[in-house]
């Protein structure tokens, strides 16, 4: 195993150099420059250093299509948090020997899921990166309480692979279907600039001083006065006097009792029942009704089906209606729907009992796809899959062929049944589908036409 090892100062313990050896070979490279050549050869990058430094190297590396996947390990002195999930292992120097077991297993893991992948073309994309990460660490994207940022969580595994705000860019990818967000948390940020550093607090409803404060209320019931209990103590006793008739306080419940609370402004004097709740933004410094406080929810991500595919192919740019279906459908396989075929066959050569099987051709949808954006394709070939599934019956078998034919068996039915559950369900589509696109449909009757489709297939 080759590691190049990256460190951001020469007092390095023999043991770490003792346990680098222990992996196999090791470069130490100079951290200032970006050394492709060695990384290019390297199983994975161990890096020792400042929480900065660390940072900076990684943000550098998953930005870089070629090297993005490598396995990093960290090894500090003092514990970081968001170094910690930012790497694919992290460990403090002196644990750094006891866990080189496990550390070399997760490098042959990763680098073995790497492996499996189709080889990019060119320079991924952020998001293609983030899926890969994410199907090569079998891991999900899960928010870190942060201080240190706006909105008081980050998430340290998949920011170094962007330059755009990652809230935006993970809400993007789960709308997209690439990614599945789980609730985790509700913050409240500044409705101008976003920061959860807030200060909420009770402020008099006159003043708006926070300089307030709650007492009990007194009420005296031989005079009736009712007042805060401030205003009937004596100062230096414990004893309460009506401030009305100067009367002594002497058993709660007997000749006095406290009916309720009120506030006290100590800045105007104000008496209240209820404060005003306002915040104030430690960020842009500007105060606000709490009312106007603006909620977000942070959430975990992890990867659908879908992601997964699109990850492995390596391209999100172009949509394939049938990869489409296959995510909201139970379709066959090719194989099993050939078998299928060849069985109602059989059973109405021998029982006479009717089978239809129809071919579905949608034409335009690649056109339609080079002029419109990615997320209104999806949604198209998204609604066009529902509809062919509320228009089809549980027994029917849908075989997703290639991005332009779907074949259909429809058992137990004759060919009027069948034309009529085709043309209801064109019907549907043709009233939803863009001008650009176009379905046929057409019955396949006769055992010579099916063979001849299944000699055609599956190439288009
Ligand atoms: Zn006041
Ligand atoms: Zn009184
Ligand atoms: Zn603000």
């Amino acid at each position: 195993m080759k590691i190049c090892f990256v460190s951001y100062d020469d007092k390095i313990p023999n043991e770490t150099y003792d346990t680098l050896e222990w992996f196999g070979d090791y470069y130490k490279v100079p951290p200032e420059h970006f050394n492709r050549e060695a990384l290019s050869m390297a199983d994975a990058v161990v890096i020792r250093g400042e929480s900065e430094r660390i940072l900076d190297f990684l943000y550098r590396l998953r930005k870089t299509s070629e090297f993005a996947l490598i396995p990093v390990i960290a090894v500090q002195e003092e514990e970081d948090e968001v170094v910690r999930h930012s790497v694919d292992f992290y460990a403090l120097e002196y644990e750094f020997p006891e866990k080189k077991l496990l550390i070399r297993d997760i490098i042959e893991d990763i680098n073995k899921r790497n492996k499996a992948l189709y080889p990019l073309r060119g320079e991924a994309s952020e998001e293609i990166l983030i899926l890969r990460y994410l199907i090569t660490r079998k891991t999900s994207i899960k928010p870190l309480i942060n201080i240190r940022t706006l909105k008081g969580y980050s998430y340290p595994q998949v920011e170094p692979f962007i330059d755009e705000d990652v809230f935006i860019a993970l809400q993007r990818m789960s709308k997209n279907k690439l990614l599945n967000g789980k609730f985790v948390d509700r913050v409240h940020l500044c409705p101008f600039c976003g920061s959860a550093h807030l200060n909420f607090k009770e402020v008099c409803p006159k003043c708006k001083s926070a300089n307030i404060h709650i007492e009990d209320t007194i009420h005296h019931f031989r005079c009736g006065y009712v007042g805060p209990e401030s205003d009937f103590e004596i100062p230096g006793t414990d004893e309460l006097v009506c401030p009305k008739c100067h009367k002594k306080l002497r058993h709660i419940g007997i000749d006095y009792d406290k009916p309720s609370q009120m506030y006290l402004c100590d800045s105007c004097g104000d008496v209240f029942e209820e404060p005003v709740v306002e915040v104030t933004c430690f960020n842009c410094k500007r105060t606000f009704d709490a009312n106007h406080v603006a909620v977000f929810d942070v959430k975990e991500y992890s990867i659908t089906s879908y992601g997964e595919n699109v990850g492995k192919l390596g391209f999100i740019e172009k949509l394939k209606f049938d990869e489409v279906i296959k995510n909201y459908f139970n379709t066959v396989s090719f194989e099993f729907f050939k078998t299928m075929v060849n069985y109602s066959m059989s059973l109405e050569k021998r029982y006479g009992r009717k089978f239809v099987v129809a071919k579905i051709r949608i034409y335009g949808m690649e056109e339609f796809q080079r002029e419109e954006t990615y997320e209104k394709t999806f949604e198209m070939m998204k609604n066009a899959s529902q509809i062919l599934k509320e228009n089809l019956r549980d027994t029917d078998i849908v075989c997703a062929l290639n991005d332009k034919t779907i074949l259909i068996l429809l058992p137990e039915t004759s060919k009027k049944t069948a034309t009529k559950v085709l043309s209801r369900l064109i019907g549907k589509l043709s009233v939803f589908l863009p001008q650009e696109v176009a379905v046929k449909t057409e019955i396949i009757d006769n055992y010579a036409e099916v063979s001849k489709l299944f000699a055609e297939a599956p190439k288009q």
